[in-house]
């Protein structure tokens, strides 16, 4: 499920829709899904696996 904003009237909704105005919307991310930090994150899962099979 992925937030998004009215481009029109700045409102957030679920909807492909603004429910409010019937404008345009865009997806917005919350500032921890930051692509940086998400690269990080999966960087960190595959270390995790490389790991995991050095063991084994
Ligand atoms: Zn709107």
């Amino acid at each position: 499920m992925k937030m998004r904003k009215c481009t029109s009237c700045n409102s957030y909704t679920l909807q492909d829709k603004c429910p409010l105005c019937k404008g345009e919307v865009r997806v917005v991310f919350p500032a921890k899904y930051s692509p940086e930090d998400k690269y990080g994150r999966y960087r960190r899962i595959l270390k995790k696996q490389a790991h995991k099979r050095e063991k084994d």
